[in-house]
C-alpha cells in the first residue's frame, strides 16, 4: 500500500463507530480526499485537537486497495485558525468556502492553485483585515476562474457587445453564464424567458479586475455595498445553476 505526506485543509469531519473519524480534506498533492482516522475520538495524542473543521494540517496517510478511504496515520497542525472558530461571520464564511470546495472539486484531481486559494481565503478570514463577505466573493470568483467557469463580465454574453453605459442597465443571467444587455434582455422578456437580475456596470468591472489580479494583491481592493450585494447574489445563483444543487451555507450570507 502506498503511503504519502501532504499539506491539507479539513473540509468535513464525521464520527464513525465508537472511536473513529472520517475526514474529508482538500490536499495539495491529491486534491479532495477522504480518510479514516482510527481511534481519533479517543484522546489519542497524534490526533487530539487536530482533525477539526478548517484546520491546516500536514498528514501522513496510507492509500487503501479496497476503498477510496485512505488511512490517516498522523496529523501535524500547521494552523488551527482560532479567530475563525470564535467569530460567527468568519465561521459562516469559512464554512461556505469549504462547502464550495467540497462540491466544485473531485477526488484525486489535484490543483495546487486551488489549494493555495483555499489557504489564502482562510488566512484572510483569520487576519481580520477584510470583511468576511469580501473574502468570500474574491475566493469564489477566483475559484470559478480556476475551474474554467469564469462568468462572462466583459460584455453581453448574448450579442457580444462590450460593456458600455448606453447598453445598460445590464442583467446577470445564470443560465447564459454572464451579462445580458438591455436589448437582449428585452428580447428574452418578449420570449417569456427570465433575463436574470440587475447587475451594475461597476460591479462587472470590479469583478473582472479581481478575476485577473494575483492573490497577494487582492487585499488592495475596496468593495462598495452595491458590489457586495450584487456579487453575492450573482455567485450564489450562478453556482447553483451550474452545480444543479443548492449550497446550504449560502443561506447564512444571502437571504
Ligand atoms: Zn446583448
Amino acid at each position: 500500500m502506498k503511503s504519502g505526506r501532504t499539506p491539507t485543509v479539513v473540509l468535513e469531519v464525521r464520527t464513525y463507530g465508537e472511536s473513529d473519524k472520517i475526514v474529508t480534506f482538500y490536499s495539495k498533492s491529491k486534491g479532495r480526499m477522504s480518510g479514516i482516522a482510527k481511534g481519533a475520538q479517543r484522546s489519542l495524542k497524534r490526533f487530539v485537537n487536530k482533525l477539526e473543521l478548517f484546520s491546516h494540517l500536514e498528514i501522513l496517510y496510507t492509500d487503501s486497495h479496497s476503498s477510496s478511504l485512505a488511512r490517516i496515520d498522523q496529523a501535524e497542525l500547521i494552523n488551527p485558525f482560532p479567530v475563525i472558530r470564535s467569530n460567527y461571520d468568519r465561521f459562516t464564511a469559512a464554512a461556505l468556502i469549504c462547502e464550495l470546495i467540497l462540491h466544485w472539486t473531485r477526488e484525486n484531481d489535484p490543483d495546487e492553485r486551488i489549494f493555495w486559494l483555499l489557504i489564502w481565503a482562510l488566512t484572510s478570514l483569520e487576519d481580520l483585515k477584510q470583511p468576511a463577505t469580501w473574502v468570500v466573493i474574491l475566493f469564489n470568483i477566483k475559484l470559478l476562474t480556476l475551474l474554467g467557469y469564469k462568468p462572462a463580465l466583459e460584455g453581453c454574453s448574448e450579442c457580444g457587445t462590450p460593456l458600455a453605459h448606453q447598453d445598460g442597465p445590464y442583467r446577470f443571467n445564470p443560465a447564459r453564464n454572464g451579462l445580458i444587455c438591455r436589448t437582449c434582455g428585452k428580447s428574452a422578456n418578449n420570449l417569456g424567458q427570465s433575463p436574470g437580475f440587475n447587475f451594475s456596470i461597476s460591479t462587472a468591472r470590479f469583478l473582472s479586475k479581481a478575476q485577473e489580479m494575483p492573490l497577494d494583491k487582492l487585499a488592495r481592493l475596496r468593495f462598495s455595498p452595491t458590489v457586495v450585494k450584487e456579487a453575492l447574489l450573482m455567485l450564489k445563483n450562478y453556482g447553483s445553476s451550474i452545480l444543479q444543487r443548492d449550497i446550504s451555507s449560502w443561506n447564512f450570507l444571502v437571504k
